[in-house]
């Protein structure tokens, strides 16, 4: 059966779907329930749910005691004789045991998230995933299967940042979404990893069998279920064809990317953790031009800390040094969410709180991750990059606090460098107008095209539907690269593009003529673009 979805990134596969379970836990308030059955109930799930968590407990602590901890706490929060005392109560009126975890969950979270303390307030969501846990046990689902151990092309109706950070990247061929787009951060992890990834599959996703091999082509976005024995030469023939293409690239490994009239441009990575560097650097990036630094945050149950923060840059710098590492402060809020930070549901999450908004707003956890940056910053050659700017007055201020942390180091005797430049990312309209003002306070520009044409264009980057008019190389887009450009030059600073656009070679030839600086894109795309750039007549 042919489907078809938006290819977001390159590579051909063919693999036995897994599908990754999305739960429906929503609970209809119902009454008149015998309150004994109802208890007997609950306390079953009870003891269902502490066995779930000693196995995870146990599998956890094999690999990383630390992080085993957290199912701990679950664990004494499910016989927590508050929360036990709170269902009680709500059963005796005759409600379902469903409803009083539910109920007396909110209750508690919402209690956690308005303490003062940060660490007592990020235990609020752990309160939702103990009681969503129950809930999931009272209505008799199973807990999601485990991946199985052998190459799967990953089948979700949506990959949430935080889901796919999870996944064992060993054993995902490929993956296919109903929802998303070419710029979801979904499909920018595939392009990292180097997998091809179909999203935005909309109704045709509801139409693959429960259980089938795939066949993808991250290229055009068709999705093969159960192919024929043609069909599936086919694809085999694509992917030896694919995989030649991507070996002739391999002679611009380790070139100067200069066009034909000689402007000379980086070609950059983008990265989300320490593996993806050592497989940028491999790759041959000349450096890192966007380290998205909200990985770290996602891939971990709570806060990270200074110290885990600093050597997780540190190991970074190292691996490039002595090449330029660009790292942006924590880029959270909108599709990507960590519990524990506990932001309210939003209406309108990308224009919400997130980002730097967050990151001013609670000065703490910027202080934290500032601080491990200048630690590190003595191990390689680090710049700093701010995202979601809006104001001039904003970088005064984030400005201001970067001083701040530097004066507590050295009075604290602890080193760091003296040339880590500053930049911000120019990826909202009012930055982009605003770029000659802007260009006095920092060092450099990176635009973000992904944010810059979501709110140019006023189409949600994660919307199938508004796809055709999210479109990068629209002239409202192309003329804002154009202006920040001309700004960020005439002020005498560098400017890269890091958003997904950098990696179209329709726009290179556009890019050079605007004599940009450095191109950042997925460590899949770097030759690919070194080649454009050579080929380039600008
Ligand atoms: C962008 O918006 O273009 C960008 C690079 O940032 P992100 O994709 O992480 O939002
Ligand atoms: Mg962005």
């Amino acid at each position: 059966m042919k489907l078809k979805g938006i290819g977001a990134a390159e590579g051909i596969a063919s693999a036995k779907m897994w599908r990754m379970a999305t739960l429906d836990l929503t609970v209809q308030e119902e009454v008149g329930r015998d309150s004994e059955t109802e208890t007997q109930r609950f306390t079953d799930a009870q003891k269902t749910a502490i066995a779930e968590l000693t196995v995870l407990y146990d599998q956890t602590a094999e690999r990383d005691e630390k992080n085993a901890m957290i199912f701990d706490i679950h664990r004494m929060m499910v016989e927590d004789l508050d929360f036990a005392e709170g269902v009680q109560d709500m059963l005796s009126t005759g409600c379902s045991a469903e409803w009083a975890v539910q109920e007396t969950g909110k209750m508690l979270s919402d209690m956690f998230a308005a303490l003062d303390d940060e660490t007592m307030r990020a235990r609020a969501a752990d309160v939702k995933d103990v009681s969503g846990r129950i809930i999931r046990i009272l209505k008799g689902i199973p807990e999601a299967a485990a991946m199985p151990l052998e190459p799967v092309i990953v089948a979700a109706e949506d990959l949430l940042p935080r889901q796919t950070v999870k996944l064992d990247k060993r054993y995902v061929a490929g993956c296919v979404t109903k929802m998303g787009s070419v710029t979801s951060h979904s499909a920018i992890l595939a392009r990292s990893m180097g997998i091809g990834c179909v999203v935005g599959m909309a109704d045709d996703f509801d139409k693959l069998p429960e259980a089938c091999i795939l066949a993808i082509d991250g290229t055009t976005g068709e999705v093969i279920a159960d192919p024929t024995p043609e069909e599936a030469a086919e694809y085999a023939a694509k992917r030896t064809a694919f995989l030649e293409e991507q070996g002739t690239l391999q002679n611009y490994f380790g070139r100067e990317a200069i066009t034909k009239s000689g402007h000379k441009c980086l070609v950059c990575a983008n990265i989300g953790s320490v593996k993806d560097a050592e497989v940028a650097k491999a790759a041959g990036a000349d450096g890192v031009g966007l380290f998205r630094s909200e990985f770290l945050y996602l891939d971990s149950p709570d806060f990270p800390s200074e110290e885990k923060q600093f050597a997780a840059y540190r190991r970074v710098l190292e691996i490039f040094a002595p090449n330029p590492v660009v790292v942006r402060t924590l880029d959270l809020g909108s599709d990507k969410q960590a519990p524990y930070f506990n932001i309210p549901d939003e209406e309108n999450p990308a224009m919400g709180y997130r980002a730097i908004r967050i990151c001013l707003d609670r000065p703490e956890i910027f202080r934290t991750q500032l601080r491990a940056l200048l630690r590190a910053s003595v191990y390689g050659k680090l710049d700093i990059m701010f995202p979601m700017i809006t104001s001039v007055g904003q970088v005064r201020r984030i400005k201001e606090i970067v001083e701040e942390c530097k004066a507590e180091l050295k009075t604290e005797g602890i080193p760091f460098a003296d040339d880590i430049e500053l930049g911000v990312m120019i990826e909202t309209p009012a930055a982009a107008i605003m770029s000659d003002e802007i260009a006095k306070e920092v060092d450099f520009f990176s635009i973000g095209t992904n944010d810059l044409t979501q709110y140019t264009m006023a189409a949600d980057r994660m919307n199938v539907r508004v796809n055709n008019i999210f479109n990068s190389e629209d002239p409202a887009i192309l003329r804002l690269i154009e202006i920040t450009a001309r700004n960020a030059h005439a002020a005498g600073i560098w400017v890269g593009v890091c958003g997904e656009a950098g990696a179209n070679t329709r726009l290179t030839s556009f890019f050079m003529k605007n004599k940009l600086d450095e191109l950042s894109v997925a460590a899949t795309s770097i030759l690919k673009v070194r080649k454009a750039i050579c080929e380039s007549e600008e």
